[in-house]
């Protein structure tokens, strides 16, 4: 494909996509196909001559679009939103046009500064601690995943628990990792990975009030683990847990890492955007204590998988448990301690100019743009608490300080089941569910930029009558 050919079909492809948003409301937001329906009906290989790109779009249309969960619907309420937008795309379409690879500050370096400068802007867009900005001794960077940012912050706590002898030695003691009970399953994952075992997590009771983790909890289980031997390394809090956003007493649980010696990553990975709100901040409190932090600008800040912002407060930590040093990356910019080289601060060595992206779409809504996009999500989502806690059928199960509402019925659990399945059937919002003290707990998780008041109100008009139907109340 030469450059003109690419810009013919690349229009086309651009139009397909302005096309697939502008009708994404009028489409079923789940495929209700059997699994192996788009396998089935894909040929056995490629066409001997090339074809097209017009094919490629037809079958994506018959074949692909049909069999997708289309998380950008305005009736998509799962999970948590995984927001794109169209400077996030275009950003990314610079990013695959340029094809550069940022292992290292030489192989590309608007590449590395581009980032540094981006996760300084989002730093302040965020308000964060003066201690995660390029110009201290901390700084930021793009992972793929808040999972990879968990996985690099266990790595480098068990290098400092380790007292330097990790990168070394391994896990040459029995470290502990803490989180509470609604922590995230990546937490367990990163243990794992670096040689923990499951058992190397401990897992600290919430306030059942607010799922919140327990000072007093956390306090008892590193003083248990020390008196047996064992060494505490990382306590993992959450700003906004993935089953119910709960908020994390960030402030106390920093205490106790400070006088116990503990790393204290924070996990914001959804909740963080709300951060670039004012009146949102008191969820941030604590951050001060934080050796580390991350958020998912790829989840409620309007640029697309993949992209975790995240900061350490003492980079030199983090480069020296990852840094290797083979002699064909050997350079004189590495060599002069002048440059950042991101390869040392996360899993992979190759990686992509992720920052355009942010760049784009930091620069195209500006900051007021986005807090508005956050203000929308806040307010659609107590709009719809405030039908649930309306109706004495329904109770709202848990604080929605941000843009999820965790509901039920007061009802059982197969009552509650049946309820979602209902309301998924019709293929006009899509909802999940977690569990709540043991009982299923339905989540509505306002997220497409396309949601609008009228999509909520559909949702609820769509819960009331499945719940006449199934007879509740
Ligand atoms: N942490 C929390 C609190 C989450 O809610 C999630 C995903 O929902 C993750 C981590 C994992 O995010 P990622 O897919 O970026 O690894």
């Amino acid at each position: 494909m030469d450059p003109e050919e690419f810009r013919r079909a690349g229009y086309a492809v651009v139009d397909w996509i302005a096309d697939y948003w502008s009708t994404l409301g009028k489409r079923p937001v789940v495929s209700s196909d059997p699994p192996g329906a788009v396998a089935a009906a894909l040929p056995d290989g490629p066409t001997a001559q090339g074809e097209p790109v017009e094919a490629v779009l037809a079958d994506l249309d018959a074949l692909v679009a049909p069999r997708l969960t289309h998380w950008q619907h305005p009736g998509f309420f799962g999970y948590f939103p995984a927001n794109t937008s169209g400077p996030s795309v275009l950003g990314d379409l610079v990013s695959a046009g340029l094809g550069v690879q940022g292992m290292l500050w030489a192989t590309s370096p608007a590449c590395t500064e581009l980032e540094t400068a981006m996760m300084d802007w989002l730093a302040g867009l965020l308000d964060l601690p003066e201690k995660f900005r390029s110009h201290t001794r901390g700084g930021g960077v793009i992972q793929d995943s808040a999972s990879s940012a968990t996985l690099v912050a266990t790595l480098a706590a068990l290098h400092r628990a380790g007292g330097g002898r990790w990168r070394d030695a391994g896990v040459d003691r029995r470290y502990r990792v803490y989180t509470s009970t609604h922590g995230h399953s990546s937490i367990e994952k990163a243990a794992r990975i670096a040689g923990l075992g499951a058992d190397g997590v401990r897992v600290v009771a919430v306030d059942p009030r607010t799922q919140a983790m327990r000072p007093d909890a956390l306090r008892a289980a590193i003083e248990a683990d020390r008196a047996a031997g064992d060494v505490p390394a990382i306590v993992v809090a959450t700003i906004g847990t993935t089953s119910t956003t709960a908020v994390d007493p960030v402030p106390e649980i920093g205490a106790i890492c400070a006088e116990f010696g503990v790393w204290l990553h924070v996990d914001a990975a959804y909740a963080g955007s709300a951060a670039v709100c004012p009146e949102l901040r008191w969820s941030h409190a604590g951050l001060e204590y934080a050796d580390s932090y991350c958020f998912d600008p790829h989840k409620w800040l309007l640029t697309g998988f993949d992209c975790d912002a995240f900061w350490v407060a003492d980079r030199g930590e983090l480069v020296e448990a990852l840094t290797v040093m083979p002699e064909y990356l050997r350079n004189a910019a590495t060599e002069s301690d002048a440059v950042i080289d991101y390869r040392d601060w996360q899993v992979p060595l190759g990686r992509r100019f992720r920052a355009l992206k942010l760049w784009f779409v930091l620069r195209w809504y500006g900051v007021e743009g986005l807090r508005a996009h956050i203000r929308r999500g806040v307010a659609l989502a107590a709009r719809f608490a405030d039908r649930v806690a309306a109706d004495e059928r329904f109770e709202v199960t848990a604080p929605h300080p941000f843009s999820l509402v965790c509901f039920r019925l007061r009802a059982d659990d197969e009552t509650n089941s049946a309820l979602l399945a209902r309301v998924n059937a019709t293929g006009r919002v899509h909802l999940t569910h977690t569990r709540v003290d043991g009982r299923y707990t339905l989540r509505l998780a306002v997220g497409s930029p396309y949601t609008t008041e009228a999509h909520v109100d559909e949702a609820w008009d769509l819960l009331r009558a499945a719940a006449d139907e199934l007879g509740a109340g």
